[in-house]
Parts: structure tokens; sequence; C-alpha cells
């Protein structure tokens, strides 16, 4: 009965059922059925490294055990599951950890509002907000930008790959080069010169909405002094600035956030993804206090309370973050990946046109789509399973577990050192 039940619903067969949109399975078609740490399984016994880790979503990686018991508590005593924005016990306490663990030692004074579950919606609510706040209609976002699939955060997004003209209302976007796009010196007095010289095109905008470090346009680290001129321009204009840390927050890039290596504080933040610890569906704003300007029920939306995800994002910010030990691991696994990208970029420069990492985001740009591929092929062949992003897809994205250890790294960069060689001598 097993044996005909998987042959019956195989993966393949499946595939009649499920819409044409797949993507990701279409690339790592195996059928997963467990998930442990940095580990992904398959129902064949099959073993990958994780450096996909759902598109940043599990940067503690999978089922991390104390997160897990604390859900299975939390199920176990009837803890209340869904709950709008009524007060609950567990959303207290994950506001509490937020304000010690993450805000207070880091002199933050947000205001969080929970926005439906996914990063979009977060970015849907932070567009909105910016514009009531200023009463203006335009946004300026960046070259190579992904903010996500509804028609506000596409229509703010340049992603290449993602961006699709017939469902945009765009009219409301300008978009500028992020940092490095051009390749041309004094790029940002070019940004500087449109947004204050009259005649430009570009009216002062409500808000400049920015990822500090781009996943899906390639990993793509924006310096500390592009941030600092970004903050200063929107203040010079009345503007609100914005960061979409939803993939280079939690961690990803060796700090809480991607913005602290810059010392640039934003008006706006958005958070999704591994905010929950666990992957389990939450988002959410850091507004500057003077920007909550929303009425009651303004913005809304039924999945804002999802008790689970508060419960294990408490757990993920009272046992990782509170320790000293887990933040100096950070930094030194991201020095480890640092290394082994100088290494290749001396070993394979031939096919090997850019690497860039900030803690343990990393990029692998090589020559062309088809090697890029390759290299991703061989890895899913020999147990890592990695993505791909950037404009042409041809960049290897890294996004170990943040928890991975030192022989786990080793060992994966291993494979995809070996699988770097064999398509890139
Ligand atoms: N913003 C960034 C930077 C992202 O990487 C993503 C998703 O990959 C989003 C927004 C959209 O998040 P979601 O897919 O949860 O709507």
């Amino acid at each position: 009965m097993d044996n005909m039940e998987t042959e019956i619903h195989s993966p393949a067969s499946l595939s009649t059922i499920e819409s044409e949109v797949r993507s990701y399975c279409r690339v790592f078609p195996a059928e997963f059925c467990r998930g442990e740490g940095v580990f992904l399984y398959d129902t064949q016994g099959r073993r990958w490294y994780d450096f996909l880790s759902a598109a940043g979503s599990l940067n503690y990686g999978h089922n991390p055990p104390m997160l897990k018991s604390a859900l299975l508590r939390y199920i176990e005593s009837d803890g209340v599951t869904t709950s709008l924005d009524l007060h609950t016990r567990a959303k207290r306490s994950f506001l509490q950890a937020l304000d010690e663990v993450i805000l207070r030692p880091r002199g933050l004074d947000y205001k969080v509002q929970f926005c439906g579950p996914t990063g979009a919606n977060a970015v849907e609510a932070a567009l909105k907000l910016a514009r009531k706040a200023t009463g203006r209609q335009g946004v300026v976002a960046f070259s190579n930008s992904y903010h996500g699939m509804s028609t506000g955060a596409m229509s703010a997004s340049a992603s290449h790959r993602r961006r699709n003209e017939t469902y945009l209302s765009a009219n409301w976007v300008d978009f500028l080069p992020f940092e490095g796009f051009t390749g041309l010196p004094h790029e940002f007095d070019f940004v500087r010169k449109l947004l204050r010289t009259r005649g430009s095109g570009i009216a002062p905008p409500a808000a400049f909405i920015v990822e500090p470090v781009q996943g899906e346009g390639g990993v793509n680290i924006a310096s500390p002094e592009w941030l600092a001129g970004l903050r200063e321009l929107a203040d010079e204009l009345g503007a609100v600035l914005i960061f979409d840390e939803i993939q280079s927050g939690c961690g990803r890039s060796g700090r809480f956030f991607s913005f602290e290596h810059a010392r640039v504080q934003p008006d706006i933040v958005c958070l999704s993804k591994s905010i929950s610890g666990m992957g389990l569906p939450m988002s959410l704003l850091l507004l500057e206090p003077s920007l909550d300007v929303w009425s009651p029920g303004e913005h809304n939306g039924t999945f804002r309370g999802f008790n689970y995800a508060f419960v294990t994002a408490t757990e993920a910010l009272r046992h990782y973050w509170a320790s000293e030990e887990f933040r100096t691991s950070l930094q030194a696994r991201g020095a480890e990946i640092e290394a082994a990208l100088h290494n290749w970029s001396r070993d394979y420069s031939r096919h090997l046109v850019r690497t860039s990492s900030q803690g343990l985001f990393a990029g692998i740009q090589l020559d062309c789509e088809a090697t890029a591929r390759a290299i991703q092929e061989t890895c899913y062949e020999t147990g890592l399973i990695i993505e791909r992003c950037g404009a042409d897809a041809d960049t290897l994205k890294l996004l170990p577990p943040v928890v991975i250890n030192r022989e786990e790294l080793d060992a994966a960069l291993r494979i995809l050192g070996d699988a770097l060689a064999r398509h890139c001598r």
C-alpha cells in the first residue's frame, strides 16, 4: 500500500495537480520529509546541507530544539492559536523580549506594528504609512530591488526576473541606481542631483525603500557611506527612510539588523522571514514613534496575531540573541565564508566575476547563467541545496543557517568548492 501510494502520488505525478507557477521544486525535485538543524532529508533517506533556508526564513535551521519544545509546550497547554490584535500572553512575551534583547541594547526606540504574515504585507503597510505620514504619493526604490509579489511591493521592485509591467501600478515609483549599479564614479551625486533639482521629473518622495543587502538582486551590499547619504537625503527632503530587512535581518548579516554595520538608523524597518525563528509566518514593522499616525484599524489583517509564531520568536530572541557565544559564532562563521570566497576568487578568476558577503549572506557571481546552473546542479547531486539570484540568475546565493557550526560549514563549503572546481577550472 505504501509503495502504491508512493508510486501514484510521486512528486512527478503531483505536478499535474500543482500549478505551473511552482519553481523551487523544479530545481530541487526531491520529496523532503524531515529537517533537522542544517540538514534536509528526503523520503529516500538522502541528506542535504540546506543553504536555501527557505529563502532566509529558517536562519536558525530546521526545528531548533529549544524553539520546538517551547511550541509543543504551548500547544499542549491549549495556548491561543490566532488572535487578530487581541492582547495575549504570547504577544506580550514577544514584545518584551524584542524590547529587552534587541531594541534597548541597540538604543533603538521603535514602536511595533504587526502585519499580515508575509514580507510583502509588511512592505505594503510601510509604503502606505509613509504616504499617510507625508501626504505624498511617490516612492523611490532602487535598481535590482525585490520587495515582494503583491501589487504595491512588486511595483517597487526592479527585479528583472520577478517584475512584470502588466500587473503593476508603478507610476508612483521612481527607480534610482543602487550603489555600484552604473559602475560610474560619483553615482550618488547623480541621485542627489535628481532629487534636489526641480524639473528632474522626480518629486520629493513619501519614502525611500531599500534593502541594505539586496538578496534577490544578487547579494549587493550597500556601504555605510551610501546608506548614510540616503539617510541625509531623506531628512533633507522630509521623506521616510524604509529599510527592508526581510531577508537581510535576524542575524543573516552577522548582526541582528544589517543596518547595524552602517550605524544608520531608518524610520521604518520591515521584518519577516526569520523573525518567528522557526519558519512560522510572521511579519512586522518597526516604526519611529512619530510616524505612528494610524487610526485604529486603519490597516488591518486577520493573521496579525499568530501566537505560535510569537512563542517561537520569543524563544529565538531569548535563546540566541541574549547569548554572547552565539553572537561571537556569527562573526567567526562570517569570516570563514569570506575566506572561502577569497580563495575561490583567486583560484577561479576566469569564471568568477564577483563575490560578496556580509556575515552569513554571500553571493558568488559566475560568468553566465549556465555555469551557475551547472554548479547548482552538481551541488544538489552531491549534498548541498543552494539558490541562484541576480538579474541574470548567474549568482549563487549562500544562505546557510546562521547556527551552523564550524565542521558543518567546512563540509558544506567543501561540496561547493568541489563543484566550483569541476565547472570553473
Ligand atoms: N523583501 C525582501 C527583501 C525579500 O527577500 C522578500 C522575499 O523574498 C520579500 C520582501 C517578500 O516576502 P514574502 O515572500 O514573504 O512576501
